[in-house]
């Protein structure tokens, strides 16, 4: 039977890293990867989170099954940075933690299947794997461009696009952080979006993978709480990945709002059994990390001066290479200083982006996409001079 099953394409950016790692220069850059760096471009365990693990040792007397739900301190903990003073916005939210945002992206789509949705809106270009997972729940997906050529985001289209779903469709919108462009909408924007989506029959849900990278947490909320005081029912999906650098450890949670608090169990009964079918139980070990950082004092303290550094160090390279504009032509680098996150998509062809490669030992996504935290002040400098050698 395996036999007739065809071979199926790598994924690019697992490619990308091998040939990243065969390359003996010194002076190669890795743009690739979609992990933050620090400036010396390492990817540490944050402090807060050795801190926390630290206490997690001490503290765990068993490692007996948790349920489909995972740690529900850990989902409540995060609740109030996400959806702000009033978290459960009138006991109409709860959650269940899953094995990271793809998780939770997964659960989401799948749930929305589960109660009729044929359909999916989404603008590209976006995360490869939302496509990918709406496809594989046999979901059809319809796409809608996400960005303007002038690095702003294209209003008129998601708002065409929720106006035009029906009753059976969801309509997908990234929180903050857009990936891969970093443009996400303003508050103006935001506040459109929502009065669109209380209008339409169509399901949002929310992916959130970036939280506190943009402009802070709280900003970072903006869309997704504006949507939510707007709309009966939502799905919210939600990654720690890259927020509490837990990537490996495969850090989520869903979050469901329905239409009123005694509507929760139904919804929370569905999720818990598609859980059940798909992974039994979520992996602990990140998700009781997290919670151990959010309710202690000093430890959360310690994660949000991390996340704040984080988000500076991400302006200051924005800030660099839109200030580069000038020594490059034809790539319109000056927008990457309003946009946000850790992903910018430069106007780069396919031959260019091999130049880079073989010419500077300059690794990035075939797509144009890069890292922006791969840059550093060691590095930007070199990178910048790549660019007008092959743009120009
Ligand atoms: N949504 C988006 C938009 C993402 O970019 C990512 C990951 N890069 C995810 C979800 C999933 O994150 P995780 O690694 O937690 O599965």
């Amino acid at each position: 039977m395996l036999d007739r099953l065809e071979p199926q394409s790598p994924d690019a950016l697992l490619a990308l890293i091998k040939l990243h790692a065969a390359d003996e220069r010194e002076d190669k850059i890795d743009l690739g990867v979609g992990v933050y760096r620090t400036d010396d471009g390492a990817t540490p365990v944050f402090k807060s989170i050795k801190a926390a693990e630290e206490a997690l040792i001490g503290e765990q007397q068993s490692k007996s099954y948790l349920g489909p739900e995972g740690d529900l301190g850990f989902v409540h903990s995060l609740m109030p940075y996400i959806f702000g003073k009033d978290a459960t916005m009138g006991g109409r939210i709860e959650g269940m933690q899953t094995p990271g945002g793809t998780g939770a992206v997964r659960l989401a789509a799948a749930v929305a299947k589960h109660a009729g949705a044929t359909r999916i809106h989404m603008g590209t270009p976006s995360w490869p794997n939302h496509a990918q997972i709406f496809r594989d729940l046999d979901l059809e997906v319809a796409a809608f461009d996400h960005a303007n050529a002038d690095g702003t985001a294209n209003l008129e289209a998601v708002l065409e696009a929720i106006r035009g779903a029906g009753e059976n469709e969801a309509v997908l919108l990234h929180g903050c952080c857009h990936n891969p462009t970093g443009i996400d909408y303003t508050p103006a924007q935001w506040v459109e979006i929502a009065e669109a989506l209380a209008e339409s029959p169509a399901l949002p849900i929310l992916d959130v993978a970036y939280h506190g990278l943009g402009h802070g947490l709280e900003q970072d909320a903006y869309g997704v709480r504006r949507v939510l005081n707007a709309v009966d029912e939502a799905l919210i999906a939600y990654s720690c990945d890259k927020n509490f650098g837990m990537y490996r450890d495969r850090v989520g949670a869903l979050y469901v709002m329905a239409k009123n608090s005694s509507g929760l169990d139904p919804i929370l009964s569905n999720l818990n059994a598609l859980a059940r079918a798909s992974w039994s139980m979520p992996p602990d070990h990140g998700g009781a990390a997290v919670r151990l950082v959010l309710r202690d004092d000093t430890r959360r303290q310690q994660w949000l001066d991390e996340l704040e550094s984080m988000r500076n160090r991400l302006r200051w390279v924005r800030e660099r290479l839109a200030a580069a504009d000038n020594q490059v032509s034809g790539l319109d680098l000056a927008p990457l200083a309003e946009q946000n996150g850790m992903f910018a998509m430069l106007k780069l062809d396919k031959d260019q982006i091999a130049r880079l490669r073989e010419e500077h030992a300059v690794y990035m996504a075939g797509s144009g996409r890069i890292n922006v935290a791969g840059l550093t002040k060691g590095n930007i400098d070199k990178f910048i001079a790549a660019l007008a050698d092959v743009a120009g």
